[in-house]
C-alpha cells in the first residue's frame, strides 16, 4: 500500500523550541540580499570593512596551516594570545586582566556574548540595553530565557546614562548591556559619562557587559572602557576582539574578560560549545597583537574621511543626523517623510536599487531611523548618495503635492 503524506504532517514544527520560534531572521541580511537582483545595486548595509586582513596576518594564518598548527589548542585559547590579548587591553584601555584566569578567546564577539548570557541570565531577568541597539543582541537574550529592556537614547545623543538606567532597573535586572563606542550611531561614552554609571551600579546585583568591539576605530578622542573603574570591575564583562579592528571578520576572533569567579563559569559553557577557537586563526591574531597594533590606524583614517563626507551630504539634503565619531555606520532620520523605516528602505531599494537598513532593526527605538554603512569605497559611497539625493528630493517634493 502506498501510502502519501502531506509535507505538513511530517513536520514537529510545533516541538521546536519556542524561544527559538520567536527569533526573526536578520532585517540587514533580507536587504544585503535583496539588492542582489540589480546590476547597477549599491549595497550600503554591510558591517564588513571593506579592506582586506593585513597581509602579515594573512601570512601568519598560512603558516600556522603549513606547520600543522591544526589542532585542538586551550580550550580558553593559546597561552600567548591571552598574554598578547591581556597586553593589549592594559596598553590601550588600562585593564587589568589574569591571562590564566580572567581571559578567554572566542570565536568573534559573537560567540562572546552568547557565552556570558547563557551563564548569567536565566528564565525572566532583564537585561538592561541602550535603543537603538545592533541586532544581534536580542536574539541572543530571548534564546537565554531573558527579556531585553530596550532604553530610548534618542534623546540623549544616543548615549547611555546612569538616570536612564536606573529609571529601568527592576528586580529582574539581571545585566546592563553597553555597547559604545555604538552601532548603528557611532556614539562612545566619555570617562566622565561612564562614572556616573560606574557610581550607579557598584551598589546594584547587577552585572555589566560590555561590547567594545569598535574600540580601536574612535577617529578622534579616547575609548575608556567600563572596567577601569575598580568599583565595578568584578561585575563586569568586556568583549573585544579583532573583527572590525583588524578587519578579520571571517577569522572569528573575540577576547572576553572577566573576573575569575565568572571567567571559570564561561569557560564550561564555551568549552562545551565550541572547544576551542580555530587554532590558525589564533595564530594569526598572534602576529595581529604582536606586529599589527597600527594596523587599524589606516583604516581609521579613511573612515574618518568617508564619515565627513557622508555626514556632510546628508545634512545638504535635509536630514537630520548625529556625526559619528566612531566605527563606520551613519543614522540619518527619516521622520520627515512619514514612512516606517522599512517602507523608506524598500521605496529607496526599488526606486534608486540602494539598499541600506531600516532603523527597526535596531529595536521599535530606531523606527524612525535608516542605517547606512560605510563601509565602502569613496566611489561607490558617491554613488549611493546621489541616488538618495534624487529619492530624497523626489519623496519631498512628493508629500509636497499630497499635503497641498
Ligand atoms: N558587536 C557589535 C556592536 C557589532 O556591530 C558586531 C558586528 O557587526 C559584533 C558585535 C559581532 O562581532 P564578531 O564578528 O566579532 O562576532
Amino acid at each position: 500500500m502506498n501510502i502519501r503524506f502531506r509535507k505538513e504532517e511530517l513536520e514537529l514544527k510545533h516541538l521546536i523550541n519556542n524561544r527559538i520560534q520567536q527569533v526573526e531572521m536578520s532585517a540587514i541580511r533580507k536587504f544585503s540580499e535583496a539588492v542582489q537582483q540589480y546590476n547597477d545595486g549599491v549595497n550600503l548595509t554591510i558591517g564588513q570593512p571593506d579592506f582586506p586582513t593585513p597581509d602579515h596576518v594573512k601570512q601568519a594564518g598560512k603558516i600556522a596551516i603549513d606547520t600543522n598548527k591544526t589542532g585542538y589548542t586551550n580550550n580558553a585559547g593559546i597561552p600567548k594570545l591571552r598574554q598578547l590579548a591581556c597586553q593589549f587591553v592594559k596598553q590601550k584601555y588600562g585593564l587589568t586582566y589574569s591571562w590564566k584566569d580572567e581571559t578567554i578567546i572566542m570565536n568573534g564577539a559573537t560567540q562572546a556574548l552568547d557565552t556570558v548570557f547563557r551563564t548569567i541570565l536565566e528564565e525572566g531577568s532583564e537585561v538592561i540595553l541602550p535603543g537603538p541597539a545592533y541586532p544581534g543582541y536580542q536574539p541572543l537574550i530571548l534564546m537565554s530565557g531573558a527579556k531585553p529592556v530596550f532604553v530610548d537614547t534618542t534623546k540623549n545623543d544616543f548615549k547611555m546614562t546612569a538616570d536612564l538606567i536606573k529609571q529601568h532597573i527592576t528586580e529582574k535586572t539581571r545585566c546592563v548591556l553597553l555597547s559604545y563606542p555604538s552601532n548603528p550611531v557611532g556614539t562612545y561614552l566619555t570617562k566622565e559619562e561612564l562614572a556616573d554609571i560606574a557610581t550607579l551600579l557598584q551598589e546594584e546585583d547587577i552585572f555589566i557587559v560590555s561590547d567594545e568591539i569598535y574600540s580601536e576605530l574612535i577617529y578622534e578622542g579616547k575609548h575608556y572602557s567600563i572596567a577601569s573603574f575598580p568599583e565595578v570591575r568584578d561585575k563586569s564583562v568586556i568583549i573585544n576582539g579583532l573583527s572590525k579592528s583588524h578587519s578579520m571578520t571571517g577569522w572569528r576572533v573575540g577576547f572576553l574578560f572577566a573576573p575569575e569567579y565568572l571567567a571559570k563559569e564561561m569557560l564550561k559553557v564555551h568549552l562545551f560549545n565550541t572547544t576551542c577557537a580555530s587554532s590558525i586563526s589564533q595564530e594569526a591574531a598572534i602576529e595581529a597583537l604582536t606586529n599589527g597594533l597600527d594596523d587599524p590606524i589606516p583604516m581609521r583614517e579613511e573612515y574618518k574621511k568617508r564619515s565627513d563626507f557622508i555626514y556632510e551630504r546628508l545634512v545638504s539634503m535635509g536630514l537630520e543626523v548625529e556625526k559619528p565619531q566612531a566605527a563606520f555606520y551613519i543614522f540619518p532620520s527619516i521622520k520627515q517623510f512619514q514612512l516606517t523605516s522599512v517602507q523608506f528602505a524598500k521605496k529607496l531599494l526599488e526606486k534608486e536599487h540602494v539598499a541600506v537598513v531600516p532603523g527597526s532593526a535596531f529595536s521599535s527605538i530606531g523606527q524612525n531611523y535608516i542605517r547606512i554603512s560605510f563601509a565602502s569605497s569613496m566611489d561607490v559611497l558617491e554613488e549611493g548618495l546621489n541616488r538618495m539625493e534624487r529619492f530624497v528630493s523626489a519623496s519631498k517634493a512628493e508629500k509636497l503635492t499630497q499635503d497641498t
